[in-house]
């Protein structure tokens, strides 16, 4: 691992309002890849542009993935990464879908760690906040011709976040999306790659343009409900949790794998299944879904207070904060803050010089 040291370190913003993913830290971690010579040394340098031919195949074709995870600071100076293992290792299988190199999972999580224990002061402390790290992987050969790309480029920037959804702003409302479609079957929709969100962004004009925060994707027919987009999707319906079940089309969020076993651990039935939307509109309007929350990285645990659907608004649990949703985040947030013991192995301790 080479580590070249900044002559100068930002000015840091004030952690107590942090709009999320706009300050980079000073640090950032960059590899690699040719097709001659494989993935070349891990190397930790000073955040700055990097410079990419116009007809670097990212910009054309959009073979490009990322991920999203967090490191933790808490109140007594320890710092953890959660779940980084998961990331990492679904950013693999992203790479292998998208026709990108694989590569070595503890190599690259230790090079994370000790970026993560260089930039230790950008962590802020407190619940919901953390330092958001921003794994990449880009295809580099300068290439018109739609041939297999010869040099990839992996990197990671860092960021200190508080929750995606800003404290105070109410709940977040969304809107069912019925005209445009995320991903199908046999398509991209399980791997994080970049296409994906680049196709998001006009619906989702739409919909802030009517008011909502977000739209609500359903499958390639508009009959089963799939995901947010940037986080996956739970309801309490008759007191008891379902989310949709993994369909090859839904990102498989480590939220949401989070969240099953820590809801069936603090006693609540979790089912994932198919949710046909008009059924579960009918038990909306028949006021049995008293919650729905959103599950991702960035959003930890959104409760939904409005779901839009064919210029209709449904009310969900009096547009307030769940008991269900609310034990879930206490008890995410018990983990990552070192409150609780990690019994689910997801924890990794980075050590401080
Ligand atoms: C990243 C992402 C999520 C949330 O996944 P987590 O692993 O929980 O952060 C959900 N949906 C999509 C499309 C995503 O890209």
């Amino acid at each position: 691992m080479k580590f070249i040291k900044c002559d100068h370190l930002k000015q840091k913003p004030d952690f107590s309002d942090l709009p999320f993913g706009k300050y980079m830290t000073d640090y950032m971690l960059e590899m690699d890849w040719t097709r001659e010579n494989g993935w070349g040394e891990i190397t930790i340098k000073p955040y700055e542009n990097f410079s990419l031919s116009p007809a670097a195949m990212i910009l054309h074709y959009g073979q490009g993935i990322f991920e999203g995870a967090k490191a933790f600071k808490n109140d007594k100076g320890e710092i953890s990464m959660f779940r980084i293992e998961s990331n990492l290792d679904r950013m693999n299988k992203s790479a292998w879908r998208m026709g990108m190199p694989t590569f070595d999972l503890n190599a690259v999580k230790e090079g994370i760690a000790k970026l993560v224990a260089i930039e230790k002061d950008w962590i802020p402390v407190g619940d919901g906040k953390a330092l958001y790290l921003r794994p990449t992987m880009i295809a580099t050969e300068p290439k018109i011709g739609v041939t297999s790309c010869g040099s990839f480029k992996f990197y990671v920037v860092c960021c200190p976040v508080s929750s995606y959804f800003k404290a105070g702003a109410g709940l977040v409302k969304i809107m069912i999306e019925d005209t445009f479609v995320r991903a199908c079957a046999g398509g991209t929709g399980e791997a994080k790659c970049v296409g994906n969100y680049g196709a998001s962004f006009l619906a989702m004009e739409i919909a802030k343009k009517k008011g909502y925060n977000q739209v609500l994707w359903l499958d390639v027919n508009h009959q089963y409900v799939e995901e947010v987009g940037t986080m996956n999707v739970m309801f309490v319906i008759d007191g008891e949790v379902v989310t949709p079940a993994l369909s090859g089309s839904i990102l498989r969020g480590i939220t949401r794998d989070s969240s099953i076993m820590l809801l069936r651990e603090l006693g609540y039935k979790v089912r994932e299944e198919k949710i046909d939307i008009h059924e579960l509109m009918k038990k909306v309007a028949e006021g049995r879904v008293t919650e729905m929350f959103g599950v991702g990285t960035a959003a930890i645990v959104s409760p939904v207070g409005t779901l839009g659907y064919e210029g209709k608004d449904y009310i969900i649990g009096e547009n307030k904060p769940g008991p269900v949703g609310q034990a879930l985040y206490h008890a995410m947030m018990d983990i990552q803050q070192g409150r609780t013991p990690d019994k689910f192995g997801w924890v990794t301790h980075v050590k401080q010089d």
